[in-house]
């Protein structure tokens, strides 16, 4: 689904990402993990566009669109710190993207509908995002990136900013939520308990490079790599 190859992205002289390589199956979830700087949210912002790499390429359902617009992807973005529309209604954050696609009124609310009840916000239409919990507010703003069903979702530590435990109950609500829906989903953490609850598949970032990539239980399996075992820890 997501093929990048060889990507490299400098700022000045410095490698934020150098010839990196990753492969996404579709619907999968793939976690990018690794230390503060290693790169992650550079990986994300080129593959959504918000970023163009001087080297390499990347390719969406066998289209390169290395060069192409973000809005012309078909990608839907949450990041840590979420701007929600603080005058409009959680009904209006959701319903804004379709908007703006000029969808016709009974379809709007038909999926609003629908995705304030797969996030567990079906009471909260008519709120507005102040009256929301941080986590609730998370919640909304995957329910607008999904409302116009993105072929790929991408979560730059979206649940960051929150408490540990709302922070727990979300992940299990996320895993719950990609199960049900598919969508081809890269969320960057640099929490390994995140990336191994969540993942199908664990890309390893450090110093702009790819140390690993695999399932969950085969990045424990390297004893070999001493950066793996370092950074992960024992089981
Ligand atoms: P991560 O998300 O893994 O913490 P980033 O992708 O944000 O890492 O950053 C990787 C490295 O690239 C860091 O050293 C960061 O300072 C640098 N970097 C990222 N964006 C820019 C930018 N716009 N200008 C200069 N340096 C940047
Ligand atoms: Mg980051």
């Amino acid at each position: 689904m997501i093929s990048v190859s060889s990507v490299s992205k400098r700022y000045g002289g410095f490698a934020a990402l150098d010839e990196v390589s990753v492969e996404v199956e579709s619907g999968s979830l793939t976690a990018l993990l690794g230390p503060s700087g290693s790169g992650k949210s550079t990986l994300l912002r080129v593959i959504a566009g918000l970023e163009v790499p001087d080297e390499g390429t990347v390719v969406l359902e066998d289209r390169d669109v290395t060069r192409l617009a973000p809005q012309r992807r078909g990608i839907g973005f949450v990041f840590q710190h979420y701007a929600a529309f603080k005058h409009m209604t959680v009904r209006d954050n959701v319903a804004f993207g379709l908007k703006v696609r000029k969808r016709p009124k009974a379809e709007i609310a038909a999926k609003v509908d629908e995705l304030l009840g797969v996030v567990g916000l079906a009471g909260y239409q008519g709120r507005h995002p102040s009256q929301l919990s941080g986590g609730q507010r998370q919640r909304m703003a995957l329910a607008r990136a999904l409302a116009v069903e993105p072929k790929v979702l991408l979560l730059d530590e979206p649940f960051g900013a929150l408490d540990a435990n709302v922070r727990a109950e979300l992940r299990a609500w996320l895993r719950r939520l990609h199960d049900e829906v598919h969508v081809t989903t890269v969320l960057v953490t640099h929490d390994q308990e995140e990336a191994m609850e969540l993942a199908d598949r664990i890309v390893v970032l450090n110093g702009g490079r790819v140390e690993q990539a695999g399932a969950p239980r085969e990045l424990y399996d390297v004893p070999a790599n001493p950066f793996v075992m370092g950074f992960l820890g024992p089981v």
